[in-house]
């Protein structure tokens, strides 16, 4: 592993480094900074308006979805060049949060799957940041297992017509457009009787209930629909295909979300420097310090774990699963840092908000954190990636493989 730039490489971080000096905006900066890993807020802006407004301007000036081709709103870069701006954005990269899942999952599935002329109707705006898409594939009955999902599409004449419900849905109540995954045939097995669409998500009979979480906000939703209709031109994918067009989605989302899972110790780190317990700071403390050594070695071997995969990148290679790795690591490892910090602010970590001590941060931070676990596949399903492609070891059990769907027993659940 070589981790030192090219020259080319070089090149583009200091034009990247230029650019962002020159144009983002500073006046966030510092609060973009200090903003938990729960939750990024600003306290006299909207940051979805801020977010919007600087995803413009990059995409403008040609920084927007890197490694998208320049007709779809992109830059033509390569992955590294795109890991480079990355890292260059700093903490201006946190106002792509209400992206990360059009930029990441939508805009590759549409990319691969839609009409040309779609794709260069739909992916400008996305890139741009003028349209914010979401994923609807979660439903109770299918998460994990989202091959065993029960919301039906049905074909009558050119369109479909959509009934069933989804949940977890982040990002519906404030989304144009979304891709949904829905059961066209269940005759055949589970796998093999889906179809993928894209809908405008102000379509008749859409209706979303945004959930309120441990945190008191709502980042995510429940999505009804009732006899919504789709024009057959929105299908991705061929009829009953859609799991092929689901695995793009949710390989694209491994790469996405496992890429960015920050551990929590930098703050951790900080926070004790600063922290006086029994007239000494916290970190000379002996058992503070055998904590943070742990997490230490942890947060340098995620560190460089992401360094293989960004090398492989760099070489023009698909990297493995260092991303499984890194979500399953570093997702548990910033629940147990959240813990402990709250545990040494004592009665103080009960508070929350603005005023409270360090803004709530741990707080916000041990909130989010089984979300993070959960997200983009659990701890579990992470386990069997690594254990089925890395280790080798014999594949899950799946009884209900090769059933028909409508025969895979329920217990009286329609
Ligand atoms: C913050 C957040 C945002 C989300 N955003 C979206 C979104 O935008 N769009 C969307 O479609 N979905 C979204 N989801 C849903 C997410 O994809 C699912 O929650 C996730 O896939 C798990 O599914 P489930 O909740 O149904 O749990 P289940 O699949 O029911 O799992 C329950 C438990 O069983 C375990 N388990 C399940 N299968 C296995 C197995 N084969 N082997 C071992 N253990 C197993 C799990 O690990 C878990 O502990 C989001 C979830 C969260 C938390």
């Amino acid at each position: 592993m070589n981790f030192d730039d090219t020259p080319e490489e070089a090149a583009f971080r200091s034009q990247a480094r230029a650019w962002i000096a020159a144009n983002a905006p500073k006046e966030y900066e510092a609060e973009l900074r200090a903003s938990s890993l729960g939750r990024t807020a600003l306290k006299n802006a909207n940051l979805l308006e801020v977010a919007k407004a600087w995803q413009k301007k990059k995409a403008d000036a040609g920084w927007a979805c890197l490694h998208w081709p320049k007709e779809y709103g992109g830059r033509g870069a390569s992955p590294i060049e795109r890991v480079i701006w990355q890292q260059e954005e700093g903490p201006f990269s946190k106002l792509s949060a209400v992206f990360i899942i059009g930029h990441g999952m939508c805009g590759p599935t549409m990319m691969a799957y839609a009409s040309e002329e779609h794709k260069r109707h739909y992916l400008p705006p996305l890139a741009s940041g003028e349209k914010i898409w979401c994923q609807l594939f979660s439903e109770p009955a299918g998460g994990s297992d989202v091959a065993g999902l029960r919301t039906r599409a049905e074909k009558r004449g050119d369109a479909w017509v959509i009934n069933g419900q989804k949940i977890w849905t982040s990002g519906a109540h404030y989304s144009d457009y979304g891709i949904l995954l829905t059961r066209t045939d269940p005759d055949v097995p589970k796998h093999k009787g889906l179809t993928m669409f894209f809908l405008d998500m102000k379509s008749k009979g859409v209706e979303i209930r945004p959930i309120k979480q441990a945190s008191g906000h709502s980042d995510f939703n429940e999505v009804y629909f009732t006899d919504v209709v789709i024009p057959d031109s929105q299908r991705l994918g061929a009829v009953n295909d859609g799991w092929n067009v689901a695995l793009t989605t949710l390989m694209n989302e491994r790469m996405s979300i496992g890429a960015g899972v920050a551990t929590g110790f930098p703050e951790l780190f900080e926070f004790c420097s600063n922290l006086m317990l029994d007239d000494r700071p916290a970190i000379e403390d002996r058992n503070v310090r055998a904590k943070l050594a742990n997490w230490a070695v942890k947060a340098s071997g995620l560190k460089y774990t992401s360094f293989r995969a960004i090398s492989a990148l760099s070489k023009g290679e698909r990297p493995g699963p260092e991303n499984s790795i890194g979500k399953l690591v570093a997702a548990s490892m910033v629940q147990d840092v959240a813990t402990f910090a709250l545990d040494l602010q004592g009665a103080a970590g009960v508070l929350s908000g603005p005023e409270a001590e360090l803004a709530g941060k741990f707080q916000a931070m041990l909130l989010r954190a089984p979300g993070t676990r959960v997200e983009g596949g659990t701890d579990e399903i992470m386990r069997n990636i690594i254990a089925e492609r890395v280790l080798g070891l014999p594949g899950d059990i799946r009884v209900d493989k090769d059933l028909p769907f409508n025969q895979i027993p329920t217990r009286g659940r329609n």
